[in-house]
């Protein structure tokens, strides 16, 4: 039998609309294609690279550790996954810690944990919201388009507008156990929570999970977003910055809630990985006041510079912006990219940045240079 040739890429089923550019090296804020063409990566691998590409010190924790050991199962203990809990406990003030390998799985381990705290199925969570691919974070993910091919879904969750407090207070009752946001709406267009609905939420008697999947690990200016919002919550999912790259996620549980999960409840064959956990740690450590304050001082250098250009409805918080424009913001990537500029879409209209939280005056000046080529180029 003949197998027709084909391209590597004809043979990874389309999840994915990828564009034609293979890259092949990155460092800081910068990644390279097989030509040696250099882009400036302002949407961070989404949201992931988040100390830059080959950051020194998660690739020399992760080099370190892969000389050591790289599996162990969750049958015995292991060093990085329990420092990465001690540290995560430590900025959070208190919090025990699920750990598997993406931020889809770190919803689920939320859901089944709430019903299993709470002894109740429902879930109130947020129309626009994005938790993931897998049946259970997809239940729970605020857009039908993505939801309706797959029904029937988990039952028992209800959906609330954003920043909607009566009508989140409404769509509580008994049977709710989990209320679940996202503090900034990410690949739901990139809307801030205000401080007033995300409140609300924590006084109502379901657990509170934050998502902050995209948010956490320094993204908006604190290492947890929820610092910002005046809340501590029960339950807070963690994923893509946290290695910088290499696969892992997180659910934590704050003490006070801590409990239900007992030995065969959950668990997760790679979760906690040596080399995922150890490169963790690094960048845990590395999240430090310089950071952030970087984190700040960038975010408004953006988000002023956006303001100068023919753009509307620029927000986000830190270094999580987005913008709309009159086109497709599919289109604005594109020409984008063509210039050497990585940016990401969230929805239709909204052009969303998330670069590396290390990225510097310069590289934010000279993204904005091609922002301001590419949108005015727009009819
Ligand atoms: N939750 C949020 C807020 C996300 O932004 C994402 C991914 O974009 C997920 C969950 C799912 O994460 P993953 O793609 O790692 O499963």
């Amino acid at each position: 039998m003949t197998i027709a040739s084909s391209t590597g890429l004809e043979r990874i089923l389309p999840t994915y609309a990828r564009a034609d550019l293979t890259i092949v090296e990155g460092d800081g804020c910068r990644v390279r294609d097989a030509s040696g063409r250099e882009y400036l990566d302002f949407g961070g691998g989404i949201a992931v690279v988040s100390l830059g590409h080959c950051h020194p010190a998660p690739l020399a924790a992760a080099h370190a550790q892969l000389d050591r050991l790289w599996h162990a199962s969750n049958l015995y203990r292991t060093e990085p996954a329990e420092e990465l809990a001690e540290l995560l406990s430590a900025r959070f003030g208190g919090a025990r810690a699920f750990f598997c390998n993406s931020g889809a799985e770190s919803v689920e381990a939320a859901l089944k944990y709430a019903r299993k705290a709470t002894g109740k199925t429902g879930v109130v969570a947020v129309e626009g919201s994005f938790h993931g691919r897998t049946f259970g974070a997809l239940s729970v993910t605020g857009q039908p388009a993505k939801r309706e091919p797959f029904a029937p879904l988990v039952p028992g969750v209800r959906f609330v507008p954003p920043n909607d407090v009566a009508a989140l207070t409404a769509a509580v009752d008994d049977e709710i156990g989990l209320i679940l946001l996202e503090p900034v709406l990410g690949e739901g267009g990139v809307v801030p929570l205000e401080d007033e609905f995300v409140a609300a939420a924590s006084a109502l008697p379901p657990l509170l999970c934050l998502d902050e999947v995209q948010v956490g690990i320094g993204r908006t200016g604190t290492f947890f977003a929820f610092e910002q919002l005046g809340v501590r919550p029960d339950l807070v999912t963690l994923a893509k910055g946290l290695a910088n790259g290499l696969p892992i996620g997180a659910l934590l549980v704050a003490d006070e809630a801590a409990g239900a999960f007992a030995p065969g409840d959950h668990g997760s064959t790679f979760g906690g990985n040596p080399v995922a956990a150890a490169a963790a740690c690094a960048v845990v450590e590395a999240v430090d006041d310089e950071l952030l304050a970087n984190v700040h001082t960038r975010g408004s250098e953006l988000v002023a510079g956006l303001g100068g250009l023919p753009v509307t409805n620029v927000r986000g918080r830190g270094l999580l912006v987005g913008f709309e424009t009159a086109t497709p913001a599919g289109d604005v990537v594109e020409a984008a990219r063509n210039e050497g500029l990585l940016v990401l879409t969230a929805g239709e209209n909204v052009v969303r940045m998330a670069p590396p939280l290390t990225v510097s005056e310069d590289e934010v000046a000279a993204a904005l240079v091609v922002l301001a080529q590419v949108v005015t180029l727009r009819p």
